[in-house]
Parts: C-alpha cells; sequence; structure tokens
C-alpha cells in the first residue's frame, strides 16, 4: 500500500472560483494564470476545469508546450516574455504572446526573422521596481515596438505592488495613466486581489485581468477577508491518515526537542505527513488541523515524515483516520489554506507550490 498521503484537484472548485471571477471581471477577458504548474496543481490536472477561461498565461516555455499538447488552441501569455532570441521561435510556432519588460527583447524582436507578426504586452514598471518600463521610457519602447514589422497589436500592461494591502493601487495606476491615457491597445493591470478589491476603480482599463490565487480558492488580501468572504472554493486539498496513536500520562512530551509536553493525559495522532511532502515545518503546537473533519491542533515539532495532532475534541478517531492538512475534508468541512499558511508565517501560494513530488494527486 502507497503511503497513506494525498493531494486532491477540485475541478468543480476551479470551475466555481472562474465563474466568480468573472462575474467580478465585468466585460474583461480572463487570464487564469498556470504559472508554476498551475500553482502546484499540475497544469494538466487545471485544464479541464479551467477551460472556459479566455486565456492562460504563464512564465515557462515548457508549460506553454503543455498546454498546446492538451489541444489548448487560444491565447497563452508569457509573463516575463522570452528569455533568450530563439524562444521567439517556439512564440512564432505556438502562437505565444508574449510580455516585453525591457529593450534587450525589443533587440531580439527586432533581429526576429518571422512571417507572422507577433502579439505582445508592453510592460510598465509603474512603481514595483521589478519588471517593466519605467514611466519616462515607457512611450519610447512603445515607439520602437510600434515601427518593428515583428510586431501585430501592442498591448498595454503593468502589475501592482500592493492590490492586496493599505496602500492600494491609486498611486499606480495614476502612473500608469498618465503615461498611457492616450496610446491605443488593450490594458491589463488587475492580479487577483487588485480585481476583487480595485475592480470597480479600474474597471475601464480592463481589457484582460489577470488572476492566479482567486482561481486557486485563495484570499488575496487574508486575514482582511477569508476565501469565503469572495465566495470561493479550495481547490486543492491536503490528507493523510493517522498512522499512530500514542496515550500520553501528563508530563509526557511529543517529538523532537520535546517541545510540546502534555498537562494532563490525552491521546495524540501520529499522521503520514512531514515537511518532506512540503508540509512547512515552521508549524508548531497550536497550527490548525482536521481529523476527520473535526478541527483540531497540532502540537510538537513536523517531522520530515510525520506530524503529531491532539485527538482529544476526536475521541472517536483512530487508525486509519482521515486528516485535512489544508483544503476540503471528505465531510465537506474546510481548513482554509490562509489559516495554514498564516500559522506558518506564509502565504497559500508558497504552500501550494511546495506539495513535494513524492505526494501523489488525484482529481475530483
Ligand atoms: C502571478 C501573477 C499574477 C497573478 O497574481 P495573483 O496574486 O496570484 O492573482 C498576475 N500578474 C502577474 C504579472 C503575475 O506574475
Amino acid at each position: 500500500m502507497p503511503r497513506p498521503i494525498l493531494a486532491t484537484v477540485h475541478a468543480d472548485a476551479l470551475r466555481h472560483n472562474l465563474h466568480r471571477l468573472r462575474a467580478a471581471a465585468g466585460d474583461a477577458r480572463i487570464w487564469a494564470i498556470v504559472k508554476a504548474n498551475a500553482y502546484g496543481h499540475g497544469i494538466e490536472r487545471v485544464f479541464e476545469g479551467l477551460r472556459s477561461a479566455d486565456g492562460f498565461a504563464l512564465l515557462d516555455l515548457s508549460e506553454a508546450q503543455r498546454l498546446r499538447a492538451l489541444d489548448w488552441r487560444g491565447p497563452i501569455l508569457l509573463l516575463e516574455g522570452v528569455f533568450e532570441a530563439r524562444d521567439l521561435e517556439l512564440c512564432s510556432r505556438l502562437g505565444l504572446w508574449h510580455v516585453i519588460h525591457c529593450n534587450e527583447q525589443i533587440d531580439m524582436l527586432a533581429a526576429h526573422k518571422t512571417q507572422l507578426p507577433q502579439r505582445v504586452f508592453l510592460k510598465m514598471n509603474s512603481g514595483m521596481n521589478r519588471l517593466g518600463f519605467k514611466p519616462e521610457r515607457f512611450r519610447a519602447a512603445w515607439t520602437r515596438l510600434n515601427a518593428l514589422p515583428q510586431v501585430d497589436e501592442i498591448s498595454l500592461m503593468t502589475h501592482f505592488s500592493d492590490a492586496d494591502g493599505l496602500a492600494g493601487i491609486a498611486a499606480q495606476f495614476k502612473v500608469f495613466q498618465a503615461v498611457t491615457h492616450d496610446l491605443p491597445g488593450e490594458r491589463s493591470l488587475s492580479n487577483s486581489a487588485a480585481l476583487l478589491r480595485h475592480g470597480e476603480a479600474l474597471a475601464a482599463s480592463s481589457d484582460w485581468v489577470r488572476p492566479g490565487i482567486g482561481v486557486y480558492g485563495s484570499a488575496a488580501d487574508y486575514p482582511l477577508h477569508s476565501a469565503a468572504d469572495w465566495g470561493l472554493l479550495p481547490t486543492l486539498s491536503l490528507s493523510a491518515k493517522l498512522i499512530g496513536v500514542q496515550q500520553l500520562e501528563a508530563g509526557d512530551s511529543v517529538g523532537y526537542g520535546s517541545t510540546f509536553r502534555a498537562e494532563r493525559a490525552m491521546r495524540i495522532g501520529v499522521v503520514a505527513c512531514g515537511y518532506a511532502d512540503g508540509y512547512p515545518r515552521h508549524c508548531g503546537t497550536g497550527a490548525p488541523v482536521l481529523v476527520a473533519g473535526v478541527r483540531t491542533q497540532l502540537v510538537g515539532r513536523v517531522s520530515m515524515d510525520m506530524l503529531t495532532v491532539d485527538l482529544s475534541p476526536v475521541p472517536e478517531a483512530g487508525m486509519g483516520s482521515e486528516v485535512t492538512l489544508w483544503g476540503m475534508a471528505a465531510d465537506g468541512a474546510v481548513l482554509p489554506i490562509d489559516e495554514l499558511a498564516q500559522a506558518a508565517g506564509t502565504i497559500s501560494y508558497e504552500l501550494m507550490c511546495a506539495v513535494a513530488a513524492r505526494v501523489p494527486f488525484a482529481s475530483t
């Protein structure tokens, strides 16, 4: 028997979340972001649930090839553009649209031999200072691109650093508007947080929106809002089983470093999940977990292959009982991934992307 741990991708939840985001997006078309192997879910596993998206956006050319292999004929956008000149040949061959964020990419395009002009998204660095042309360089880049026979339509794009927080989008949006107001082309500005929190303010500049984490059922602005507040459902559940039970007496300790000591007699469950499965080792006593759908807590340190949980609230639990590390339990109870991420001092994105290769996947 394989080790009893399983990651499950929920196609219905993907469909539901996409529908929910579409309602927030008004007339804008939706890029479903599937970078990082669809936030750890697996591109092939999410494809069916997301096929009503208007396009898919990602970074790895190999992931774009996998989408074409699934017979996706619609738009695909490379969010970081090409990394070297010959990537442009693949763009031509697979019909990939790509971001232009620096002059080197324009040079490559100018030297590229193609019959088919390519669709590009010109990216402005409106304040995040990661990728993109500074506002004062943006129009020159646009003019240069516009003169190239290799270029078809030019769309305009930027990315917000604080759409999920108090600073918001106003300052960056103002910069973007000031520079682009009289340029033609479609606009793409919003990640999940910008779409859900600032959708109205951005509606007139949103031909395409770019939700990622919302598609995967987590709240981009947790703990300000929960996924349930946004009407989103978990798309990835990590579950395992109890492979051991220990009866502790008052004063007994659990696990490496004896960091948890029982104050009274209690039952402890040993779960077939550890940090080598991608469970965050930073979680300690108190991190939330569901046993047979009942909420309880982690006790002691997470080890490589196991972790230990307090069975006091679930006296009926025993060997083989279902444990939900995050996501949905068999009875429909939910442990939001955002709550676990918070307990681990990280964000849901990282947990989703970190599920280890040794964990088997299933789809529902
Ligand atoms: C990852 C990414 C997104 C999606 O962000 P979420 O916070 O997951 O919605 C949107 N745009 C760009 C450029 C990205 O890299």
